[in-house]
């Protein structure tokens, strides 16, 4: 199809390997996610939520003045639905997740499940302990055989409160109490949604939002919590480990495999096939120097914060992977998986390889994932991928990778912190109350054809560092400022503010902290709460300097994290376009619900959703309310001139002096 406007690769991707490949793309004539967003104009009514397919009299567009649906439903009722089933959807995917994972904690502990173990057993216990699981004088598997109950519980529970709520600061559960959205159980929370927002039921789009945010705490303090738990006990709680990302991890001479979606209990034994003697030798049998695996989206940043497995790229990079010729098979499993991965691979030798029983794509092949098997099942793969390796083409993979430390778990930080013995988030609470550090943004989420790709992602990073602000990043937000090389120690010297390097310096961090994948957001809420518990910074989450931003956001996930981070007390920025914008010029009020976000849900949990197009604009509204927290708190004001005169940078200065002016000026001048 002949294009109406062209692009050139720059301006889609500001990452150089991407648009590389696009140029690749373009050659080949072959269409990739980012050409397919410029023929695919946004339906302008849909986009801006005021359309409803909820029933068989419709579907109904409102854009006219006073316009109703044939049912009579008006503008603000059809907008909040379409935005509960959004985030219902969200808050399913990760929830399911979770349940996946608290099944495979209950076989393992019961010794069912080939080729896992439980690796870290003081996380084990220390989540337990948190429930009232007995644990002295058990064995780790008894434990986590109770814990796998008390979790798998949740999802069906029908009533009173989920127990992961109870890890919220007190003041917040008692607003959520008075409130009445504590999740009675994870699933029943997603079941009302959609019985509510089907036609003829919840009318009130105030009434309906409340359940948004019920739905939303079942996800992030629910089964994406319960999630993260079980992952680090089963795998092991991230700490800093060296990795690499960007496409330029995939190798020429060896079977490249990527592992690609949400869950880790498949990729995790990957990993440990790939080092099979065994597989190793069958891979040399075909000619190829071994299994070399890597990741894309939160698969990649499961194993790369764990076993510092490269990550080839975010979720943008999925299909650019198989246009280097050089991947033999693309594993995936859940969530953020294109289905034209299946057209795309078949110009290649590339094998899409789908793994979950909830997820079938029509070409690609199936092998199904069972943890009762789940090492057998990593070595069938890897034989289908290595007997494709004699099958691959002409390759072209681009010269771009970057390092990075991933790891930043809420153990880790805590640890950083004050070593073994004096842990605590003190000393991260006396620099932001000095003024060291102005604040604290959590940068998350996806990636969007329809904005540059990473870019906004790393403009955002990039400003919001200068300003002395400390950035913690999950999910594709993470692998971008992985890619622009945010993520190592150095970026703490030369890309921020002077009050920030000092703790960079001082601590040996990088100013951006990788907490991990998408479900990991939790773990900031989890940083958040101990801050609040460490004091000094308010007794609620809601009076933190911190905000959250999903600059390039695309899916019904983040937009349920965004609204448990509000229900939690955050300010949450997202990128692009409101899927709830309205059109206030032509019908008046149809901004209502978009206006409740910010207004009406600030009024009640003191954290509020807007969507701000203009980069920065957000970073203005970032400071503004970070500034406005801090003066609240009663804590001085923002002063860059302040700090930064300590630390390595005076050092270095004086290095380049001669001996006799250094040492006047590091001793002063000597008597006469
Ligand atoms: S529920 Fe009402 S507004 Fe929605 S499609 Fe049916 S008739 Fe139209
Ligand atoms: S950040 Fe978005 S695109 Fe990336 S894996 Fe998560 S949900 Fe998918």
């Amino acid at each position: 199809m002949a294009r109406k406007k062209e692009v050139r690769p720059e301006e889609f991707t500001a990452d150089p390997a991407a648009q590389e490949m696009i140029t690749r793309a373009e050659e080949l004539g072959l269409d990739t996610a980012f050409t397919r967003a410029l023929d695919m104009v946004p339906c302008n009514i849909g986009g801006a939520g005021m359309c409803c397919k909820q029933c068989g009299m419709g579907p109904c567009r409102l854009t006219k003045e006073g316009q109703t649906g044939v049912c009579g439903a008006t503008i603000d009722t059809i907008q909040a639905r379409n935005f509960v089933r959004a985030i219902a959807a969200g808050s399913a995917a990760h929830s399911d997740h979770g349940r996946d994972l608290a099944f495979t904690l209950k076989a393992v502990a019961n010794g069912q499940a080939e080729g896992f173990m439980i690796r870290d057993v003081a996380k084990l216990r220390l989540v337990a302990q948190k429930y009232d699981i007995p644990i002295e004088g058990r064995s780790p598997e008894e434990i986590a055989n109770d814990l796998a109950d008390l979790y798998i519980a949740q999802f069906g529970q029908q009533k009173g409160e989920v127990v992961v709520i109870r890890r919220a600061p007190p003041k917040r559960q008692k607003l959520w109490r008075e409130q009445g959205v504590v999740p009675r159980g994870i699933d029943r929370e997603t079941v009302e949604a959609l019985h509510r927002t089907h036609i003829g039921d919840d009318q009130h789009y105030e009434h309906l939002l409340q359940h948004a945010i019920r739905t939303a705490l079942a996800d992030g303090w629910g089964g994406s919590m319960i999630a993260t738990d079980i992952s680090d006990i089963l795998f092991g709680t991230p700490a800093p480990i060296l990795g690499q990302a960007n496409l330029g991890v995939l190798k020429d001479d060896m079977v490249n495999v990527v592992v690609h979606g949400h869950e880790p209990t498949l990729s995790q034994m990957m990993v440990a096939a790939t080092q099979d003697p065994e597989i190793i030798e069958y891979a040399r049998s075909k000619g190829a120097k071994g299994v070399n695996l890597s990741g894309i989206c939160c698969t990649a940043n499961e194993i790369l914060m764990r076993q510092g497995i490269p990550a080839a790229g975010n979720f943008l990079h999925q299909e650019l992977s198989i246009l280097t010729g050089a991947v033999e098979a693309l594993v995936v499993d859940v969530q953020c998986i294109m289905q034209a991965l299946v057209a795309l691979a078949e110009r290649f030798h590339t094998k899409i390889i789908t793994t979950s029983p909830k997820v079938q794509i029509m070409g690609a092949t199936h092998i199904e994932f069972d943890e009762h098997r789940a090492l057998s099942v990593a070595k069938e793969i890897l034989k289908v991928a290595i007997d494709n390796y004699p099958n691959r083409g002409e390759t072209h993979i681009p010269d771009v990778r970057s390092d990075l430390i991933p790891g930043f778990s809420h153990e880790y930080i805590n640890y950083m912190l004050g070593g073994s013995y004096r842990g605590s988030f003190r000393p991260l609470n006396d620099a932001i109350m000095a003024g060291r550090i102005r604040g604290v943004a959590a940068i998350v989420g996806c990636n969007n054809p329809r904005s540059k790709q990473d870019w906004l992602h790393t403009y955002v990073t990039d400003q919001l560092l200068k300003q002395d602000v400390l950035v913690v990043e999950t999910g594709c937000g993470a692998i971008a400022s992985a890619k622009m090389g945010f993520l190592v120690g150095e970026a703490g010297l030369e890309k921020v503010g002077p009050g920030l390097r000092e703790i960079c310096e001082t601590v040996g961090i990088p100013p951006v902290l990788h907490m991990g994948s998408c479900v990991d957001n939790t773990r900031i809420l989890t940083v958040l709460t101990q801050m609040v518990e460490e004091g000094g910074l308010g007794d609620d989450i809601d009076q933190i300097p911190a905000v959250g931003l999903a600059p390039e956001w695309m899916s019904e996930k983040a937009l349920s994290i965004g609204a448990y981070c509000v229900a939690s007390g955050a300010y949450v920025i997202f990128g692009g376009a409101s899927p709830i914008s309205g059109m206030p010029d032509r019908v008046s009020d149809s901004d209502l619900v978009l206006r409740y976000l910010s207004e009406g849900w600030e009024r009640i949990y003191g954290g509020k959703m807007e969507f701000i197009a203009d980069p920065d604009e957000m970073i203005r509204r970032t400071l503004e309310h970070i500034d406005k927290k801090r003066a609240a708190l009663g804590l001085p004001a923002y002063d860059p001139a302040k700090f930064g005169r300590g630390g390595d940078r005076r050092v270095l200065e004086l290095e380049t002096l001669p001996i006799a002016e250094r040492r006047a000026a590091l001793y002063g001048v000597p008597a006469k």
